[in-house]
């Protein structure tokens, strides 16, 4: 079954679904990205995936193609065109096709597409054990709060934990931890303490991060927004990431070592089923 593509304002089948070759999104890696998570055929925290896609465009300059209720419309028919119960959307804006120059166009036509990939998001094995992280340097470029295509470092340190059986990696920047290849690094302290980074442009603002600290702070979850080094990892009670594919994942063991008892924490397991529970209400 091929999967209905949004391309430029086109619904095609995904084989049909075409891009110039002088596109800057593949050629200068000059465009933005969001991956929104569907559950029971709804959008998962959609204000801020959208909310936070404006600001990557208006930051690098890149006009939208499309209001923010054609952005809703157009998710809200990928998901009824392809029949999508769970799994993910896929969008992509870039500045559109140019003669291949360092320069930015004069009058840039931005490339929209989205597209969607079925995923049973909730039904996550690695949930009842947490997933093993290394550590790797961060070699990524210093604008990651903006979310660029630019990912062949985090695949290339994605692929580097896996040669090291591991799931992911957590990248290190100075001593302290920056955040995971494609998620946000938390850890808890033997005193219940929630520590997470503070938003700067050194990791990107996850949207399932914010989502989790409001959930934290309600319940009564003290959180501090600080860097924490990666000794302070080790010695950690409970680690966890965060992300829109993985919501809140336990992270069991770093560098091989076993963190707290070596078991998903009941604050990180907690936190889970609160941001699942509050997140599926408030779905659209
Ligand atoms: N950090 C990085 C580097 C990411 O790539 C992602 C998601 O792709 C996140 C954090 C988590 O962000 P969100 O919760 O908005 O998915």
């Amino acid at each position: 079954m091929q999967r209905i593509v949004y391309v430029n304002g086109e619904w095609l089948p995904e084989s049909e679904a075409k891009v110039s070759v002088f596109d800057r999104g593949f050629l200068f890696a000059d465009a933005v990205y969001e991956v929104t998570a569907v559950i029971g055929g709804k959008l998962i925290d959609y204000a801020g995936h959208a909310a936070r896609l404006k600001r990557s465009l208006g930051e690098l300059g890149i006009a939208s193609p499309v209001d923010a209720d054609q952005l809703l419309d157009i998710h809200r028919q990928i998901v009824a065109r392809n029949n999508l119960g769970e799994g993910l959307i896929y969008l992509q804006i870039s500045r559109g096709p140019a003669d291949r120059d360092f320069t930015f166009p004069k009058n840039p036509a931005p490339t929209i597409v989205l597209f969607t990939q079925p995923k049973a998001v909730l039904a996550n094995p690695k949930v009842e054990t947490g997933i093993s992280v290394v550590t790797l340097p961060d070699q990524r470029w210093a604008r990651r709060d903006i979310k660029t295509v630019q990912l062949l470092y985090p695949s290339m340190a994605k692929m580097e934990a896996m040669r090291q059986n591991a799931d992911d990696a957590w990248l290190v920047e100075d001593g302290f931890i920056t955040e995971a290849s494609s998620a946000n690094a938390h850890i808890v302290t033997a005193e219940g303490k929630l520590i997470t980074r503070s938003l700067t442009s050194a990791i990107l603002h996850g949207i399932t991060r914010a989502s989790v600290l409001d959930l934290a702070r309600g319940a009564g979850v003290p959180v501090e927004e600080r860097a924490f080094t990666l000794e302070e990892a080790r010695q950690a009670a409970e680690a966890f990431i965060t992300s829109a594919s993985s919501f809140v994942m336990p992270v069991t063991r770093i560098d091989g070592e076993p963190v707290g008892n070596g078991k998903p924490g009941p604050v990180t397991q907690r936190l889970r089923a609160s941001y699942i529970e509050n997140r599926l209400a408030g779905a659209i």
